[in-house]
């Protein structure tokens, strides 16, 4: 039988996946051209992968931390040597400008050298504060490895997103059974496969293949933890149908991210950063810049430094500044944006409707939209900038945190920098530069609201796909036991003494 999705295979529209008799087709949505077949996993395969995951999870988690420490550097150090090889699979798979490929492939390797390095640190046995009503017993914590870790990924950075989980639940001791975007299933085969070259002992590190369908299958296959990224409707799914089996989940989600340009901002940096953050990538970056709120004072010479760095990009192909839009549905949402907030009133910069040009989006800057348009409101996942004056800095933040998303953010400032970032409700913040903390991997990455929850990178990252274990461990007989019916009169009357003088005095 011969099952067909998404499109007909005749017709596959470039980049569309499409699934024929089995097998999920990617193609280059610039070209194209046929990337990679890759067999579509249904439950019976996922539950399979996840059994000898699990098989795989008892032999890497006895490794200990330094046995898995060296497997992962030396991981680290192959996509490192092959980065090239790599950046040209997510060309060709997700249709990135190859020089956006690098950047991506190299801020993932510091992230998989990095949990690898800090993992005995951070999750290692440690002795912790006792009390002195119990002087015989000592504290110890540690971080265990859930077992099996489900990770569900995007297509936007096809390294860097699913890695900062994969790196890190490995790094803990897990097993990890990878789903990746339908859109970019190359990218996931040849991680696992550079995976399986410097680990061949088990299948530590698996791929499924398919389409939301396998991601479902995933989530209620019996995984210790689901991590997941994408959007937030598919977020709310999973954690729906993780939920039945009361299965703890990570929920990284979408953005409408802001950058703040205060009136005493270097403009020029402000400008390269708001332009390097909303159109990289084509703007398909969950952590990229949306929305400019710049205070009057600046806004017109802020306006012009943008336009200029802007109307300066090339669109096109794997040496362009910008590629294509990688999900060709998405073109539509970009243009319904676009044509709304010029509809009401804001004025286009550079661009416009006319920049849509599929599977191409040209830069796009829109001046003054209203608060309640959708190009202000919703995530566009496109080379596109709002940008609004604003007469204070009290207002620029009011903006700013006006969304039920809280990814990232970025402010531009000299004197009140700092402060504000920490009024700014997301989960990080850029200071004087913009995404800079997706590159800083003892930072903790993650959102709050309608952007997800729980934590990728750095040390809250590796606590992530562990569960804290303690252990209470008794030291030595005391005269005066607490915990025991031979506790007596004399205990209970010491007891109270202690505490009063401990806490009673306050
Ligand atoms: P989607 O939510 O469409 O898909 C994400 C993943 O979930 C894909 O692998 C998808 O498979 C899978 N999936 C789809 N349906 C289900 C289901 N019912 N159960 C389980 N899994 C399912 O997101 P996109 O791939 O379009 O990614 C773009 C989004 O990701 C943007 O909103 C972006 O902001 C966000 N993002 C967030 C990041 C963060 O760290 N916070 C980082 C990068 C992106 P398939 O592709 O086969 O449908």
């Amino acid at each position: 039988m011969t099952t067909e999705t998404h499109a007909t295979a005749g017709s596959q529209a470039p980049g569309m996946p499409v699934v024929v008799d089995g097998r999920l087709r990617s193609t280059n949505p610039g070209t194209g051209a046929l990337v990679g077949e890759y067999p579509v996993a249904g439950p019976g395969e996922v539950r399979a992968a996840v059994t000898r995951a699990r098989g795989a999870a008892d032999w890497w988690g006895g490794l200990g931390f330094a046995g898995r420490a060296e497997r992962l550097r030396r991981w680290a150090a192959a996509l490192a040597r092959r980065m090239p090889e790599l950046a040209r699979v997510v060309h060709a798979d997700g249709g990135k400008p190859v020089s956006d490929a690098l950047l991506e492939v190299t801020a993932a390797v510091e992230h998989v050298a990095w949990s690898a390095r800090n993992a005995r640190r951070v999750l290692g046995p440690r002795r912790v504060g006792g009390s002195l009503l119990m002087p015989d017993m000592g504290a110890v914590v540690e971080y265990q490895p859930f077992g099996v870790v489900g990770v569900i990924g995007p297509w936007n950075y096809p390294v860097f997103t699913p890695l900062g989980s994969i790196a890190y639940a490995l790094a803990a001791g897990n097993a990890v059974v990878f789903k990746p975007s339908e859109y970019t299933p190359a990218v996931g085969q040849w991680l696992v496969d550079s995976f399986a070259e410097v680990v061949s002992d088990a299948p530590v590190f698996q791929v499924v293949h398919g389409l939301g369908d396998t991601g479902a299958a995933l989530c209620g296959s019996g995984v210790d933890k689901v991590a997941f990224t994408g959007s937030t409707r598919t977020g709310k799914r999973v954690m729906a149908a993780c939920a039945e089996t009361l299965t703890p989940v990570l929920v990284e989600c979408g953005g409408k991210d802001a950058m703040i340009v205060d009136a005493d901002a270097d403009l020029d940096d402000a400008a390269d950063a708001a332009c390097w953050a909303g159109m990289s990538n084509a703007g398909q970056t969950c952590v990229g810049i949306e929305r400019v709120y710049v205070l009057d004072a600046v806004a017109d010479e802020f306006v012009a430094k943008l336009k200029a760095n802007a109307e300066a990009l090339t669109v096109g192909d794997e040496d362009a500044d910008l590629g294509p839009i990688t999900m060709p549905g998405q073109v539509d949402i970009i243009r319904r944006h676009i044509t709304d907030a010029v509809e009401r009133g804001g004025t286009v910069v550079l661009g416009g409707p006319d920049a849509v040009q599929p599977p191409y989006v040209h830069p796009t800057i829109l001046l003054d939209v209203p608060e309640d348009a959708a190009a202000v409101r919703e995530e566009t996942f496109g080379p596109t900038l709002t940008v609004t004056r604003v007469p204070s800095l009290d207002e620029a933040v009011r903006r700013a945190n006006a969304t039920p998303y809280g990814l990232g953010s970025s402010v531009f400032s000299r004197r009140r920098a700092m402060a504000t970032a920490r009024r700014l409700r997301s989960g990080m913040t850029s200071v004087n530069s913009a995404m800079a903390f997706v590159a800083l991997p003892s930072l903790p990455f993650g959102g709050v609201g309608d952007s997800g929850f729980g934590r990728i990178h750095g040390a809250d990252g590796l606590r992530e796909f562990t569960r804290p274990k303690a252990i209470a461990r008794r030291r030595f007989r005391t005269p005066l036991p607490v915990l025991s019916f031979r506790r007596g009169r004399r205990t209970d009357e010491f007891v109270q003494r202690l505490v009063r003088f401990l806490h009673g005095r306050g």
